[in-house]
C-alpha cells in the first residue's frame, strides 16, 4: 500500500476528555463538534492548524491515528476509548517519519502546561462518562449554602447533591456535567456545564452516597444561576463524571501542592478532606496555595481555619484589601520559596493548578523563579512531572 494512500486522522480521547468545549470554541474551521456523548474532530475538516492543541486542558485532543480510512463521526460518537493503532504493515516507516513531523509540531503547541496529562501512578482509575444527556443520573438538592459574605455580589455557593437513586462513582479531582433546563435564544437545548466535585468518593458525610459542588454565580449565567437557585428537595440531571488524569495520588507519601483561585478550591477540598478522613498521620506534606479579592470571598474560608496546619499549610493571598498590597498565589508562592524548592526536589511531590484561566502565567513564572533559585530548571522539570502524572492544570 503507498504511503500517499494511508491518512494522518486527529482525534480526541474520550477517556481523558472532560467535555469542557474549549476546543470546539478554538477550531477556526469548526472541525470539532460533538454530541451527548464525545467530542469529535471531522477529518474532512481538520486542517491541522493545531490552534486547539495548547488550550485543551487535559491533552486529551492531542490524539493521532494513521489510517486507511477516516473514522467517521459516527464512529467516534460512539467510543468509550480510542482504537489502537493499526499495523500499516509496509508503511511502516513512512509513518514513522509522518508521526515524527507531528510530534515536532506538537511539542512547539504544548507551550501552556507541558505535554500531555497522565494520572499519578498510584491514582485509582476512574470511572468516566457512565451518563450522559440521553440518560443522565438524576440527583436530588440536599443542601444550598451561601460560602461568600452577604455583600459579595455574585455568591459561590456549596452545593449537595444525593446520589440514593443513581450510583455516581467519582474520585477527587474529576469534575461533573449538569443539564441546565429549557432552551437557548435559538431554541437549541442549553449546553451541558462542568463543575469540580468538592468531596471525597465516599461522600460530602462518609459513605452517604453524595457529591458537592462549589459554584460561582455569574451574571446572566445559565447553569451557575440555576445551581445557585436550587432549593432542598429539586431534582438534577447530571452527566460524567469526566476526567481521568487530574486525580489525587493514592500514596500517603506523596506530597501535594495544590495552587488555586476562587471556585478552583472545589478539588482541593475533595483531595483534603480525603486524606483528612483516611489517612491524617500520612507522611506526605500537604501545601495550599490560595487567592481571592478579600477573605469575605473566600470559599471555605471559615471551615478552611479549622484544618490543622500539621495536615495542610495554608497560604492565602488576596488582591483587594484595602489599605494593603495587592497580593497574587504567586507572590505567595514566592514567599514560600524555600519549602516549596523543598518539595520541587522530590520525585514524591504532585502539583496542581486549578482556577481562572488567568492565573496560569503567573504560577508558571513564580514556578521558574523557585526553580532557579535553587539551581533547578523548570523548563526541564516541567515536561517530565508531566510525564510521569506529576503536574495538573485545570482553568476555565
Ligand atoms: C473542567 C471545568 C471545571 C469547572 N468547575 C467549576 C466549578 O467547580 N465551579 C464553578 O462555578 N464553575 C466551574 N466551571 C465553569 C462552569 O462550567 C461554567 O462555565 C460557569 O458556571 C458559567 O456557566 P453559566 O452557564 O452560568 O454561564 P454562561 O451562560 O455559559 O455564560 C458564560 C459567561 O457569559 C456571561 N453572560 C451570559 N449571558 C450574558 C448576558 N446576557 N449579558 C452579559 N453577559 C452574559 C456570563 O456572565 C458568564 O460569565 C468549570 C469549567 C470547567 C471547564
Ligand atoms: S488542529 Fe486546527 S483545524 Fe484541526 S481540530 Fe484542531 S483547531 Fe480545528
Ligand atoms: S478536554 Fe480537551 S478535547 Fe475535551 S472538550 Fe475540553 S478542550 Fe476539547
Amino acid at each position: 500500500m503507498p504511503a500517499t494512500e494511508i491518512l494522518k486522522q486527529h482525534l480526541i480521547d474520550p477517556e481523558i476528555c472532560i467535555r469542557c468545549n474549549t476546543c470546539e470554541e478554538t477550531c477556526p474551521v469548526d472541525a470539532i463538534t460533538h454530541d451527548d456523548n464525545n467530542y469529535v474532530v471531522d477529518a474532512a475538516k481538520c486542517n491541522f492548524c493545531l490552534d486547539c492543541i495548547s488550550p485543551c486542558p487535559t491533552g486529551s485532543i492531542d490524539n493521532w491515528r494513521m489510517t486507511p480510512a477516516a473514522f467517521s463521526l459516527e464512529d467516534q460518537y460512539s467510543w468509550s476509548e480510542l482504537p489502537a493503532q493499526v499495523d500499516l504493515g509496509d508503511v511502516a516507516s513512512a509513518v514513522e517519519a509522518i508521526e515524527d513531523e507531528v510530534d515536532a509540531l506538537l511539542t512547539q503547541a504544548h507551550a501552556g502546561a507541558g505535554g500531555k496529562s497522565v494520572a499519578p501512578s498510584s491514582a485509582l482509575k476512574p470511572a468516566i462518562n457512565q451518563f450522559n444527556r440521553a440518560r443522565p443520573a438524576i440527583a436530588t438538592v440536599i443542601g444550598n449554602y451561601r460560602l461568600t459574605a452577604p455583600d459579595v455580589d455574585n455568591d459561590v455557593r456549596h452545593i449537595i447533591l444525593s446520589f440514593a437513586e443513581t450510583p455516581f462513582p467519582v474520585l477527587e479531582g474529576q469534575s461533573v456535567g449538569v443539564v441546565p433546563p429549557g432552551v437557548d435564544d435559538k431554541g437549541e437545548k442549553h449546553r451541558i456545564r462542568l463543575y469540580s466535585i468538592a468531596s471525597p468518593r465516599h461522600g460530602e458525610k462518609p459513605n452517604t452516597y453524595s457529591l458537592a459542588l462549589t459554584v460561582k454565580r455569574e451574571p446572566h449565567g445559565v447553569c451557575s444561576n440555576y445551581l445557585c437557585d436550587l432549593k432542598k428537595g429539586d431534582r438534577v440531571k447530571m452527566t460524567g463524571p469526566f476526567g481521568a488524569t487530574f486525580l489525587m495520588p493514592n500514596d500517603p507519601a506523596a506530597n501535594i501542592v495544590m495552587i488555586c483561585t476562587g471556585t478552583g478550591s472545589a478539588p482541593f477540598r475533595g483531595f483534603t478532606e480525603w486524606r483528612r478522613r483516611t489517612m491524617p498521620n500520612a507522611p506526605g506534606r500537604m501545601m495550599l496555595f490560595f487567592g481571592a479579592r478579600r477573605p469575605e470571598e473566600l470559599p471555605y474560608f471559615g471551615p478552611l481555619q479549622k484544618v490543622p496546619e500539621t495536615l495542610l499549610a495554608k497560604h492565602f493571598a488576596y488582591s483587594r484589601v484595602p489599605g494593603e498590597p495587592k497580593t497574587y498565589v504567586q507572590d505567595m508562592m514566592r514567599k514560600q520559596a524555600a519549602p516549596l524548592a523543598e518539595l520541587m526536589t522530590s520525585p514524591q511531590t504532585y502539583i496542581y493548578v486549578c482556577g481562572l484561566k488567568g492565573m496560569e502565567q503567573g504560577v508558571d513564572a513564580a514556578l521558574d523563579d523557585i526553580c532557579r533559585g535553587v539551581g533547578l530548571s523548570w523548563a526541564a522539570l516541567r515536561p517530565d512531572m508531566r510525564a510521569g502524572g506529576r503536574y495538573h492544570v485545570e482553568t476555565y
